[in-house]
């Protein structure tokens, strides 16, 4: 089936998506809010699962020359800084899971997405404008983020709901003082995540090694009653001269917060006249680090099955059926990881105690259903 297809928004799911249905042959049109594409949000973790299709666009080699390819995750106990345990990644993980798992901006993510969809002859991109209500499209996909007006008027679609955290987030760059010292005391070549209870902070280089980007999570208020200027002044972490992270995250100027919301993946997804893609979906809670990987899967899942059915309903249908259980079962593994992180007391040692137990291979080997995965595969 090809036709032509009208898209809300230019973020990540709207942009892949675009770009994997105008190679399957669809006419589209993206129809995005903003007037332009800012570079907003901070790093994003692109596991194998979400690498492999963008290689299938042929955009690994661009992505590539923009991020940076971590040696392992390290996971650190958060107050003394001593490993837990490490996930091999560099061209252990490329072979193990058959693509590269990268670090990147997603402000450069979405610059190499759009720079690939303005070259596609079979996509058009409005700025500054909606879906169009009277449009013929044959399908309209709302791929409009995790606030969706596309959403607002499904019946039976989740809504979006506040976690209970909040993201934490800055970018250190290499001319700034604060970067020799996190350098010094973290991993500047991997993915380091550091656990305390009710706390994780997550940090990664970015833009190949020229600034470090860090996510505290911790829990907070979905307003903005929160006037604190770092996230030093709320981290739930001993606060003396002696506590290396606590000394650390002080040092770091320009801190935004962002409350988490996640939408239960359960909700309506509507269908051919709205049908919801991305956040407007399924946002996720950032600890398994999924929510682009799954909005770039939704992309390569919805041209497969459009390309295997010329009837957009049961392709639709078909969509549903191996989507669903997918996003389900990562959500799962976003609410455990926050179970585990953010452990005190015996939890965290038995937390520890697995950790430390546990072979590299099994390490790895719990990851093969996240990272094995190919979403266009039915
Ligand atoms: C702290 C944090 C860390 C994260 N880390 C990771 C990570 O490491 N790895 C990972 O995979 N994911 C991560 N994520 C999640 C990831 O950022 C999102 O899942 C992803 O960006 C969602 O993409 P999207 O295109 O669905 O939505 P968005 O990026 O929100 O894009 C929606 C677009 O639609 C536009 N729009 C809105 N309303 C309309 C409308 N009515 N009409 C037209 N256009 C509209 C908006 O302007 C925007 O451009 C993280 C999230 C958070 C909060």
């Amino acid at each position: 089936m090809n036709g032509r297809v009208q898209i809300a928004g230019a973020g990540i799911a709207g942009l892949t998506t675009a770009l994997f249905l105008a190679r399957a042959g669809w006419e589209v049109e993206i129809r995005e809010r903003a007037q332009r594409l800012e570079p907003v949000g901070a790093g994003l973790q692109l596991s194998p699962n979400a690498t492999r299709l963008l290689d299938r666009l042929d955009l690994l080699f661009a992505l590539q020359t923009a991020s940076v390819a971590p040696e392992a995750i390290e996971l650190r106990d958060a107050r003394s800084l001593k490993p837990l345990a490490a996930v091999a990644l560099g061209d252990f993980a490329a072979k193990r899971w058959g693509a590269p798992y990268l670090v990147i901006h997603r402000g450069d993510l979405q610059q190499k997405l759009l720079a690939a969809a303005v070259q596609e002859s079979k996509i058009s991109i409005c700025f500054g404008t909606e879906i169009d209500p009277a449009t013929q499209a044959d399908l309209v996909i709302g791929a409009d983020g995790v606030w969706s007006s596309t959403r607002a008027g499904l019946p039976g679609a989740s809504r979006a709901r506040f976690s209970g955290h909040v993201a934490w987030r800055a970018l250190v760059e290499a001319n700034d003082d604060a970067f020799a010292d996190l350098a010094a005391h973290l991993s500047p070549t991997s993915v380091t995540a550091l656990l305390a209870p009710s706390f994780h902070l997550v940090a990664y280089p970015i833009r190949q090694g020229k600034a470090l980007n860090l996510v505290a999570i911790i829990p907070g208020t979905a307003g903005s009653q929160d006037w604190s200027q770092s996230v030093a002044d709320v981290v739930p972490l001993p606060n003396h001269r002696a506590h290396t992270l606590h000394d650390l995250l002080a040092e770091v100027r320009g801190w935004t917060r962002w409350p988490v919301h996640d939408v239960d993946p359960a909700g309506n997804w509507g269908d051919a006249s709205g049908f919801l893609v991305g956040d407007a979906a399924h946002a996720m809670t950032p600890y398994a680090a999924q929510g682009a990987a799954m909005a770039i899967e939704d992309g390569a899942a919805l041209a497969a099955v459009l390309r295997a059915s010329p009837d957009i309903p049961a392709a639709l249908a078909r969509y549903e059926a191996v989507r669903r259980p997918r996003l389900a079962r990562v959500a799962g593994r976003a609410r455990f990881n926050r179970f585990t992180w953010h452990a005190a007391g015996p939890v965290a040692l038995a937390r520890n105690l697995v950790l430390k137990t546990r072979s590299p291979e099994r390490l790895s080997a719990d990851f093969d259903w996240l990272y094995g995965f190919d979403a266009a595969a039915l």
